[in-house]
Formats: C-alpha cells, sequence, structure tokens
C-alpha cells in the first residue's frame, strides 16, 4: 500500500484547469489520485494541511546551466563575446567537485523557489549526478561544441560516448538529451552530425538559437567578433542563412523534439515554421534582458501556437534561480514593449513556469499540472498579502511569495527553507571557488 497524503490549502491550481478555493489534491505514491474541493475530499491518508497557501504544481524550468552557478556576478555587464570567452576560461580552472556543488547549489536555490523539474544543458555530469542525488525531476542535454567542420565526425563520436555512458545511469526522474551548443560554436556538419544521431538514438534536442546581435550578424554576413574568433583559428564564415533559425532548420533540428533556446531574434515567417514543425522554446526574459539581447517574440510565439517555457538560463547571466520572477518579468516586458496593458496575463505567465514549460520539453504527459493520474510534483506557496480574489495575480504580481514546500514523484524535497540531501559544504565549496575565480581573474589581468 504506498502512502496516501491529503494535501489542503486555501487555493489549489491546477493550472489546466480553474482555481479551486479550498482545495484538495490527494496523492499515492508517486501520483495524484484525486483533487477538488475539500469539503467533498474523501478520507483516508495523511492530511498535510498548509493552510494560508497556494497549492500548485512543481515548477518547470525549461533552461538553465546549473554547473554555472558559481559563476553569479563574476561575468557582469561584459559584452557578449567577452561573455561567452570569459566564462569558457573560468569554468575550465574548476574542477569536477566544484562544478558537483555548483550544480547542487543550483538545484537546491531552484527547490527553495517551487522548482521541481530542470532542464539543463552543460558539457559535464555536474547537474546530471547532482539531479540524481537531490532526486529532483530533470533532462541533461548534454552539449557538444565544434565550429571546425573538419572535427564533426571526431566531435559525435566523442559525444556518442557520453551520452552512452550517461544513459546507463539515467533515471525515472532523471533523462538525457543532446545539444549542439550554439551557430557561433558549432559547424553546419556538426549540426547534421547531431541530429541524425539524435533521431536514431530517440533523443531531445536543445539548441541556443538566434539569442544576440553578435550571432545573427554572423550567421547573416559572416563577420563580427564571432567571425573574428572563428577566422583567428583558421575556420572561414561564409553567410549561413538570412537568420539563425535557418542553420538548424537545414540540418534537420527543426522537429518535434527540439527545444529553442532564446529565439529573440526570429522572424515572423520563422515563427510559423517553429510552430508547424512543434519545437519547444524556452524562453528567458532576465537573461535576455540583462545581456542586451532584446526582448523575445513572446506574444507573437504564443499567438503562433509555439509551446512555450520560462527559464532561468544560468545564474552567470541572471543571476536569480527564481521562475516566478522570471513570469513576472516576462509579463512587464511584453507589456513595456507592445504597450498592451494586457497583453499577456498573469495566468498565461504562470502557465509557462508549469505546463507550458513542461509541453515544450515533451514532458506534459507527466507534469506541468495538477490533474489525476499526473506525477505528484508539487509547489506550496505561502499566500501573499494583497487582492486575493485572482490566485495568478498573487502569485505573479504580489509580493515574492515564501516557497513552503516542493515535491518530486510525491517525495518532500524542500519544506521551510530545508532542501533535503542536500550537504551545506556544498555550499562552502562554491564560495570557495568562487574566491579561486576571482584570484584567477587578477592574476589573468596582471599579464
Ligand atoms: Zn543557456
Amino acid at each position: 500500500m504506498t502512502a496516501r497524503v491529503r494535501w489542503h490549502a486555501r487555493w489549489v491550481v491546477p493550472v489546466a484547469t480553474p482555481p479551486i478555493a479550498d482545495g484538495t489534491v490527494i496523492t499515492e505514491g508517486e501520483h495524484i489520485v484525486w483533487i477538488g474541493e475539500r469539503r467533498q475530499a474523501p478520507l483516508g491518508g495523511r492530511d498535510e494541511d498548509l493552510g494560508d497557501a497556494i497549492l500548485t504544481p512543481g515548477l518547470v524550468n525549461a533552461h538553465t546551466h546549473l554547473d554555472l552557478t558559481v559563476l553569479r556576478g563574476f561575468l557582469s555587464d561584459l559584452p557578449f563575446f567577452d561573455w561567452v570567452r570569459t566564462l569558457t576560461r573560468a569554468i575550465a580552472t574548476l574542477d569536477d567537485g566544484d562544478l558537483l556543488a555548483s550544480a547542487s547549489l543550483g538545484i537546491a536555490e531552484g527547490l527553495l523557489g517551487g522548482v521541481t523539474t530542470f532542464a539543463d544543458t552543460a558539457p559535464n555530469t555536474a547537474a546530471f549526478d547532482a539531479m540524481r542525488a537531490l532526486r529532483v525531476r530533470g533532462v541533461c542535454y548534454r552539449e557538444v561544441f565544434g565550429p571546425d567542420s573538419k572535427d564533426a565526425s571526431k566531435h559525435l563520436a566523442t559525444l556518442a560516448d557520453q551520452v552512452a555512458a550517461m544513459r546507463r545511469q539515467e533515471t525515472e526522474l532523471v533523462r538525457v538529451g543532446v545539444s549542439p551548443h550554439a551557430p557561433y560554436s558549432v559547424s553546419d556538419a556538426l549540426y547534421a552530425a547531431v541530429a541524425e544521431f539524435a533521431r536514431r538514438e530517440r533523443l531531445p534536442v536543445a539548441v541556443h538559437i538566434a539569442e544576440g546581435a553578435d550571432e545573427s550578424r554572423l550567421v547573416a554576413q559572416g563577420d563580427g567578433d564571432f567571425a573574428g574568433f572563428l577566422q583567428g583559428r583558421g575556420i572561414a564564415t561564409p553567410a549561413r542563412g538570412s537568420e539563425p533559425l535557418e542553420v538548424i532548420e537545414r540540418a534537420g533540428l527543426l522537429q518535434r523534439d527540439t527545444l529553442l533556446i532564446h529565439a529573440v531574434r526570429v522572424s515572423a515567417p520563422a515563427i510559423v515554421r517553429i510552430a508547424n514543425a512543434g519545437c519547444g522554446v524556452a524562453h528567458c526574459p532576465a537573461s535576455n534582458a540583462k545581456l542586451g539581447h532584446g526582448i523575445a517574440p513572446l506574444l507573437a510565439l504564443l499567438r503562433a501556437g509555439v509551446q512555450v517555457g520560462l527559464g532561468t538560463d544560468s545564474m552567470a547571466s541572471n543571476d536569480r534561480m527564481d521562475l516566478l520572477e522570471e513570469a513576472r518579468l516576462a509579463v512587464l516586458a511584453q507589456r513595456a514593449a507592445s504597450g498592451g496593458h494586457d497583453a499577456v496575463s498573469a495566468q498565461q505567465a504562470f502557465r509557462l513556469a508549469t505546463l507550458g514549460a513542461a509541453e515544450a520539453l515533451g514532458l506534459d504527459e507527466a507534469i506541468g499540472s495538477l490533474e489525476v493520474g499526473k506525477q505528484a510534483d508539487i509547489a506550496a506557496f505561502a499566500l501573499p498579502q494583497g487582492p486575493r480574489e485572482n490566485v495568478y495575480d498573487a502569485l505573479i504580481f504580489g509580493p515574492r511569495p515564501r516557497t513552503l514546500q516542493a515535491v518530486v514523484a510525491g517525495r518532500e524535497r524542500m519544506r521551510n527553507g530545508i532542501v533535503h540531501d542536500f550537504d551545506l559544504a556544498n555550499a562552502a565549496r562554491v564560495e570557495d571557488a568562487a574566491r579561486r575565480l576571482q584570484r584567477w581573474r587578477e592574476s589573468q589581468t596582471k599579464v
């Protein structure tokens, strides 16, 4: 007999159906078995009375790089090319233990904000190992880089080995995918090889695409900072299309199992093709704003029927692992840019942080909403002070609500600020690694 729990709260927000005042969700083991008004809830099992709280699906972070949590604040105000170059060199000075601690801290911060699912891209297994240890849900897209087409088959062979090793350790909660990084770091030949590999192995794909002006310039004109860098390494930079999306489209990556990260600079015709292909989009408004990349056309993507989820991106470009704040920013940025007072609603924004992200990741049959039969991935927030007629307004526009609990597959992972299985030594190690990075930077500027 699996444990049966009756979760009661002032509000239950199932997302796929209207909010329920004085609601109850009943879970049995890892599944949701009942949802409705408390006065109608069947008896039996343990009662978890959350009181003046909002019970929601666990939040789904559609894009992050957990291993980079240690870089918070380290790269502020750099132009994107310098940001990428410094990040790459800085992270190379850290060891596996540092990266594991960094990823663990990132997950802990996510749980403290109600995030229960993480879609992570990384060239290492730090996030993959940390997710399994902390028993959260996730997709780990193994990153591959290689701007020189001559090296494509070599990079693919390495990727195939890395993915095979990870797949042997896949769990019900943590799955593996692949991520050819971005047009300025991946050749057309490597994109095509990864696309073919992913199809053959039935792996989901994530690509950083159409993020900043430098990338668009490299693709459309073959010049700019990235082009100069590549040419310096003997790599030709011919124009590859009128906009970045064409590069992955030609490689066969515009398809259902591909997650497009950012999609800031996409034309109206490209948005139609994204919608027709059934690709998901990870919208990262804070990262895009902080790096000066602009505001992604969220309204146009949603109107076209694209499945969009919210992502925090890494702490190197955000610096907060806070999906509710991401949702708030998504609304505010679209309203500011469009001049429409109701351009994106609080309800729509909350959907982007839950069911929308689950759809974008292809996980919506299991998570993203509170529905009978789905996984018991749950977040509980203290009801913030303020207007309470509309619970979505309270979640998105109200004061940042304190997270009371985070539950993954029926298992409590965080309660009242305590993250289960999280060793506080991780936080100390990240502090230490951050100090070493600071010294490394000082040594760099001396020469
Ligand atoms: Zn990213």
